[in-house]
């Protein structure tokens, strides 16, 4: 009885996620920007869509939400702080909130940084994080609402999960965060030997994603800033990298 995620390639480089819940059945997709692929993938998987889960506003997470609301009649979760401006929402969530999923259920983790609403979602029974634009593999979102402090604060939070947690991000910009973190923590084995298998993995067009939190705690050189205004320095350095 636990949660299943499975990526679902969309746009550039989106990544929607398919959770479903191998007791119930009950299946939920998260971020489904582009409506065609991501209905093919609930086609593909059964048909049955139950939920829609939310990370944030930008149109690269929401982008497809009503057409695939519209086409199985699922319900839609996001965050209450941004429900001017997400699709509407049949529940709006904070920070601690249980979203039910079939048998299991998720967690909502506020995390302000690169938008002032974004949520996380961890889900403990399958020990998976949605991470949207908050967390990805060797790097963190932009701060494109919040300051720096919020974001190191939002990613402590994460931080502290459980290390086994599979990180399911919304991007698949790991190999470009890899050359950035080799730039900042050269002699960091851990990162060497990850971005080596990125490297490989991009070679075979296949997905880098998701990530271990153990490996992203050994290897990010944003969850390994010592303070607040580490992290700051880090991220604008990034920004010109
Ligand atoms: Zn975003
Ligand atoms: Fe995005």
């Amino acid at each position: 009885m636990s949660i299943t995620a499975t990526l679902v390639p969309i746009l550039q480089d989106n990544y929607a996620w398919l959770l479903r819940d191998s007791a119930s059945g009950f299946t939920a997709i998260v971020d489904p920007a582009d409506p065609a692929p991501i209905i093919a993938a609930i086609e593909a998987a059964g048909g049955r869509l139950d939920l829609i889960l939310l990370t944030h506003h930008h149109a690269d997470h929401v982008a497809g939400t009503d057409a695939v609301r519209a086409r199985f009649g699922a319900k839609v979760v996001g965050a209450a702080a941004d429900a001017h401006r997400l699709p509407r929402l049949d529940q709006a969530v904070a920070e601690g909130d249980r979203v039910a999923l079939g048998t299991a259920e998720a967690v909502v983790i506020e995390t302000p940084g690169h938008t002032r609403g974004q949520i996380n979602f961890h889900i403990p029974d399958g020990a998976l994080l949605l991470s949207g634009d908050t967390l990805f593999s060797l790097g963190c979102g932009r701060l494109i609402e919040g300051t720096a402090a919020e974001m190191f604060a939002s990613l402590a939070k994460l931080k502290a999960l459980p290390a086994e947690t599979l990180v399911c991000c919304g991007h698949e910009y790991t190999e470009s965060n890899a050359r950035f973190a080799l730039s900042v923590d050269p002699d960091n084995a851990a990162l060497r030997a990850r971005a080596e298998q990125v490297r490989a993995l991009r070679a075979a067009g296949k997905p880098t994603v998701p990530s271990r939190l153990a490996d992203e705690l050994a290897a990010n050189p944003f969850l390994r800033a010592p303070d607040a205004a580490g992290f700051a320095a880090l991220r604008a350095a990034k920004d010109k990298f």
